[in-house]
C-alpha cells in the first residue's frame, strides 16, 4: 500500500517535488498537497510578466489539473494547514478533518515584509507576492494612480516596471545608496538606475520611510529626512520572511527558516522542508533554482536513494524588458581576488568578472547578458580558466571559438 505523504504549500517547490517524486518513486506514496491559494500551482516568477501585461495569468499555471490527477495527487487548494501534530502524525486543515501522514513536507514559502512604520496598515498599502496581489495592482494601474514602491531590489524594480507599463505613475524608494545592492556593485547599479529611469520611473535612493500618511487610506509617504511623496497606493517590496509559523508551533527547530540538514530533513522525524521556508547551513534562499535543486534531492531521498544537498550558487536575472541584468556568485570580490571590468556607459553595457585562485567566482552583467549562462556554468563548475582568461570577457564565442563553432 502507498504511504501517505502530505505536502503543505502548493507553490513552485511543491510542484517540482511532486514531479521529481513521480519519476523517482511512482506509486510509493499517496500524495496530498494542501495549498491556501485558490488556484493550481503557478510560476510565481512570471507574476512580474503578468503585471507588465506580457503574459496572461492563466498561462502561468505550472501543470494542468489533469497532470495532478494522472499522478494520483489529492489536491486541496484554498485550504490552510493550521497545525501539525508531530506525535500523532496528523495535520489539521481549517474547517476540515485532520489528515494523517507517514512523511510530511513543508513547502510554505515566504511572506512579504511590511515595514513596521506608522500607517503601514492603512487601506491602499499592498505587497507583491501572489496572483491576488497582481490583480489588485493592475486595477490601481488602470486607474492611473500615483504609486510608491518601497524597495529597490529585484521585486521592487519588477513591480515598479509592471505598474508603470500598465499606466501608473510610479516612484520607487530604496533605502540604500544603490539599487539591487545585494547583486550589483556601484557602477552596475548606477547604469541600471539610468536605464530604469528611462522607463519613466522616478527613483529616490537613501530613502528611509518614516511613516505613511492618510486617515483611512494612504495619501502619502514621509521619509526620515523630511521628504514627502504623495501617493494613492504604496507597495511594500522590501523583503520576505520564511513562512515558519506552522513548524515553530509544532516545536520543529526554526532559525530564520525551518532548519534542515543535507537531506532536507527538519529536526522532527519524517518531516522535511524545502524552498523558501527552509534554512540550509544558515542560508534561506529567496530564489527558485535552489528550491528546484532541493526538490531533486528530497525526491531521491524519499525514494530511498542516497542524495545530499550541498547548497546552491545563486544567480539573479531582472525581468524588465530592455534592461538586462545578471549577477552571480561573489560579485564584489573578496581580498586576494582580481576583477576584469568593461564599462561602456554610452552603450549601456557593464561587465565585471571576478577571479580567485585561477577560477571565475562571480560575474555582473548589465546590458549584454548573452553569455550569462556560460559564466554561471564556469562559476558553478569551478573550472580553471587560465587558457581563456584573456578572452573570457568577450564571451564564449571569442574565448572558445573551436567549441562554439
Ligand atoms: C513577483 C515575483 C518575481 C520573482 N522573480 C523571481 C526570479 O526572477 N527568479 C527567481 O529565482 N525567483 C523569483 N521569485 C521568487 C520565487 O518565486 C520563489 O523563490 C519561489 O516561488 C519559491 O517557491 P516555494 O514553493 O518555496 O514558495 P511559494 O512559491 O511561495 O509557495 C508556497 C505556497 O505555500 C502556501 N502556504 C503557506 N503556508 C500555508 C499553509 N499553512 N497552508 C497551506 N498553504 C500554505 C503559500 O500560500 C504559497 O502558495 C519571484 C517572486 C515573486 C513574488
Amino acid at each position: 500500500m502507498s504511504e501517505p505523504l502530505v505536502v503543505v504549500g502548493n507553490g513552485m517547490a511543491a510542484a517540482r517535488l511532486v514531479d521529481e517524486l513521480a519519476k523517482a518513486a511512482l506509486g510509493r506514496y499517496a500524495i496530498a498537497v494542501i495549498g491556501d491559494e485558490p488556484r493550481l500551482a503557478y510560476n510565481r516568477v512570471l507574476l512580474s510578466s503578468v503585471l507588465a501585461g506580457e503574459t496572461a495569468s492563466h498561462d502561468i499555471e505550472l501543470r494542468p489539473a489533469s497532470w495532478w490527477r494522472d499522478r494520483g495527487v489529492t489536491l486541496k487548494f484554498g485550504c490552510v494547514a493550521t497545525e501539525i501534530d508531530v506525535g500523532r502524525r496528523e495535520i489539521k486543515i481549517a474547517n476540515e478533518e485532520s489528515i494523517g501522514f507517514s512523511r510530511l513536507v513543508l513547502a510554505t514559502g515566504s511572506t512579504p515584509l511590511r515595514l513596521n512604520v506608522p500607517g503601514a496598515d492603512l487601506a491602499g498599502v499592498h505587497t507583491f507576492r501572489d496572483s491576488r496581489d497582481v490583480d489588485l495592482l493592475l486595477t490601481l494601474a488602470a486607474q492611473r494612480k500615483r504609486v510608491v514602491v518601497v524597495g529597490g531590489g529585484l521585486l521592487g524594480l519588477e513591480a515598479a516596471y509592471g505598474l508603470a507599463k500598465a499606466g501608473a505613475s510610479v516612484t520607487l524608494l530604496h533605502l540604500m545608496d544603490r539599487l539591487m545592492e545585494r547583486q550589483l556593485d556601484a557602477p552596475a547599479a548606477e547604469l541600471l538606475k539610468s536605464l530604469v529611469e528611462r522607463k519613466g520611473i522616478r527613483i529616490l535612493l537613501n530613502a528611509n520611510t518614516a511613516r505613511l500618511h492618510g486617515k483611512t487610506r494612504v495619501e502619502g509617504i514621509e521619509l526620515t529626512d523630511g521628504r514627502r511623496i504623495d501617493a494613492d497606493a504604496v507597495i511594500f517590496a522590501a523583503g520576505i520572511r520564511p513562512h515558519t509559523a506552522l513548524a515553530k508551533a509544532a516545536g520543529i527547530p526554526v532559525g530564520r527558516g525551518i532548519v534542515v540538514d543535507d537531506c532536507l530533513q527538519t529536526g522532527a522525524p519524517d518531516i522535511f522542508a524545502l524552498g523558501e521556508c527552509a534554512e540550509h547551513r544558515g542560508i534561506c534562499y529567496g530564489l527558485v533554482e535552489p528550491a528546484y535543486e532541493q526538490a531533486r534531492v528530497l525526491a531521491q531521498h524519499l525514494a530511498g536513494h542516497a542524495a545530499a544537498y550541498n547548497g546552491s550558487v545563486v544567480a539573479t536575472n531582472l525581468k524588465v524588458s530592455g534592461v538586462s541584468v545578471f549577477s552571480a556568485g561573489d560579485f564584489i570580490g573578496a581580498e586576494g581576488s582580481e576583477t576584469i571590468v568593461l564599462n561602456d556607459v554610452r552603450h549601456g553595457t557593464y561587465k565585471k568578472l571576478v577571479i580567485a585562485d585561477g577560477r571565475l567566482i562571480g560575474a555582473v552583467l548589465v546590458g549584454d547578458v548573452g553569455d550569462a549562462l556560460w559564466y554561471l556554468e564556469l562559476i558553478r563548475g569551478r573550472e580553471p580558466i587560465a587558457r581563456i582568461r584573456n578572452r573570457m570577457m568577450f564571451g564564449r564565442l571569442l574565448a572558445l571559438p573551436s567549441e562554439a563553432a
